[in-house]
């Protein structure tokens, strides 16, 4: 009889490209110490495709004994990994890096699948960034006495690191690598609904013969979250996620010895000047909000529009619109995905819902939908008020508010008058008027006729209820040592 396989095959071909084939196992342990152990939980849950809801994989769900298991290896590593030379460090980070490259398309699938992202975004985005990321701090892993000279400083210890479904390897990224590269250890919880990509690159870290514990990657679902939040022996949190589970996580860690930096949610104002070059613009606002299907914590889910080009730059947004692939997330020629899941499905119809009733007026790409999988057509709302639902929460769907202004202290009002302030997006010919915009938006980020760009050596963070601390760039490994 022929032996089981351990493995599913996803035979991708015709689409998309040549992709080959990527293995998914149809069980993944905790990855803790250097190998993959069973939960002593023993309890599993299922990973899914949100566009065509088959499982994917069963994953371990680790409970609190679990947790203490991953930072015990954690701890152990710590010392060893401190004293290590930078030199050595910044070879194993450098060695991910390259690992994540070669192994790119795989990656860029898995992510797809997993998630319901649209493959080009996988492939030319997220895993390119999340190589890039490994790459940047690499480079200052062996000198980060010139990033921060003449003060002392010395890693935390043991990181304990928290992450959204959106982007999961780029997340992953985001907080692994300035971890190692300052010196840290590394317990991580992927969401629960993207927990593949997280678990290959366990895989990968293996195959770069990191030292056991350095890095441990546990998965989970939210308790699993705050088993990692509360647990006594861990000196740092990071945690990117919503702005709810931020506070509950601020409350948790009040009065402890534990630092924390939170990436949380957003509701970002992109800002159509009446001198801007319009076709631009409106491109950049449909890159702003349905790129992921909106599930950006810095999406540009505001527009303002100044009145006198109101007109023009609606006409063409909703000819735009139009235009978009909704679908497949693995044809290279999708634009829209799946949605995530059935709660987040359920969580953007409710606001879609809400919209409505408080009179806005709605426009959709009447596009038709599959029939399995979680899908919702890129939408826009007239009409809508400073106070409405849909213009101050934050919705992570494809869901496009307009407003429209007459002065720029008007639209800096408005602007600024949401809990939040990670980023901000201003479309103007006139440089005088991006530099007086940027500097009034209460936001972490301000693009200026471009949106959603990112570099490993720019700093990322919100203002107000967008959270505390920066990511990315020297900052970003600022996060991870005390001096
Ligand atoms: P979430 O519900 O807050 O979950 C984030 C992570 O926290 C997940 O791994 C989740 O596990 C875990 N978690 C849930 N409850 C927890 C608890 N009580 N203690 C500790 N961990 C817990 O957020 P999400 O829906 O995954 O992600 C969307 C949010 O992330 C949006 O608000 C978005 O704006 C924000 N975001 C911010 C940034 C940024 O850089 N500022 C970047 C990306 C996303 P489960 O998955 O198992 O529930
Ligand atoms: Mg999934």
């Amino acid at each position: 009889m022929a032996k089981k396989s351990k493995h599913t095959s996803w035979d991708l071909s015709p689409a998309p490209e040549s992709t080959g084939h990527v293995d998914i196992k149809k069980k993944y342990d905790l990855f803790i110490d250097g190998k993959f152990v069973k939960p002593k939980s023993g309890k599993y849950f299922n990973t899914i495709n949100p566009a065509s809801e088959q499982v994917l994989s069963s994953v371990a769900h680790a409970n609190e004994a679990d947790v203490d298991r991953a930072v015990k290896a954690a701890r152990k590593a710590s010392g060893p990994w401190q004293k290590l030379s930078r030199k050595e460090r910044a070879k194993y980070i450098y060695r991910i890096a390259r690992l994540i490259q070669e192994r790119a398309k795989e990656f860029a699938v898995i992510e797809s699948l997993d998630g319901g992202k649209p493959i080009r975004e996988s492939r030319d985005v997220d895993v390119p960034l999340a190589a890039n990321h490994f790459f940047y701090t690499a480079g200052w892993a062996d000198k980060l006495e010139y990033a921060f000279p003449n003060r002392k400083f010395a890693p935390y210890g043991v990181a304990g690191q928290i992450i959204p479904w959106n982007f999961p390897l780029l997340m992953a990224a985001w907080k692994i690598a300035p971890a190692l590269a300052t010196g840290n250890t590394v317990v991580l919880k992927p969401a629960e609904t993207t927990p593949l990509t997280a678990l290959k690159l366990a895989e990968l870290i293996q195959d770069a013969d990191l030292p056991p514990g350095v890095v441990n990657i546990i998965t989970g679902e939210g308790d699993t979250g705050a088993a990692i939040v509360n647990h006594k022996d861990i000196d740092k949190i990071a945690f990117t996620g919503s702005t709810g589970v931020g506070k509950i996580i601020r409350k948790a860690i009040a009065g402890t010895k534990k630092k924390a930096t939170l990436e949380l949610g957003g509701k970002a104002a992109n800002i159509i000047c009446e001198d801007a070059t319009i076709d631009q613009a409106v491109e950049g606002i449909v890159n702003g909000i349905y790129f992921n299907q909106g599930h950006v914590c810095c999406a540009g889910s505001r527009l303002f529009v100044q009145e006198s080009v109101y007109d023009e730059v609606l006409e063409k947004l909703k000819f735009r619109i139009e235009s978009l692939v909704v679908g497949d997330p693995l044809d290279k020629n999708t634009d829209i995905g799946a949605i995530n899941s059935k709660e987040q499905l359920h969580t953007i119809e409710k606001y879609i819902k809400a919209g409505k009733a408080e009179g806005a007026i709605m426009y959709q790409n009447n596009c038709d939908l599959p029939s399995k999988g979680f899908w919702c057509r890129p939408t826009l709302f007239t009409n809508v008020s400073q106070s409405s639902k849909i213009v101050q929460e934050e919705i992570f769907g494809p869901v496009l508010a307009i407003q429209t202004f007459r002065t720029i202290a008007e639209v800096i009002s408005k602007a600024n008058n949401t809990p939040y302030g990670l980023s901000a997006g201003v479309w103007t010919d006139k440089g005088s008027k991006i530099f007086n915009l940027s500097s009034q938006m209460n936001a972490g980020v301000v693009w200026a006729n471009t949106y959603n760009k990112f570099d490993p050596a720019s700093p990322f963070g919100g203002y107000k209820e967008s959270g505390i601390g920066r990511e990315g760039g020297l900052h970003g490994l600022q996060a991870y040592l005390k001096f």
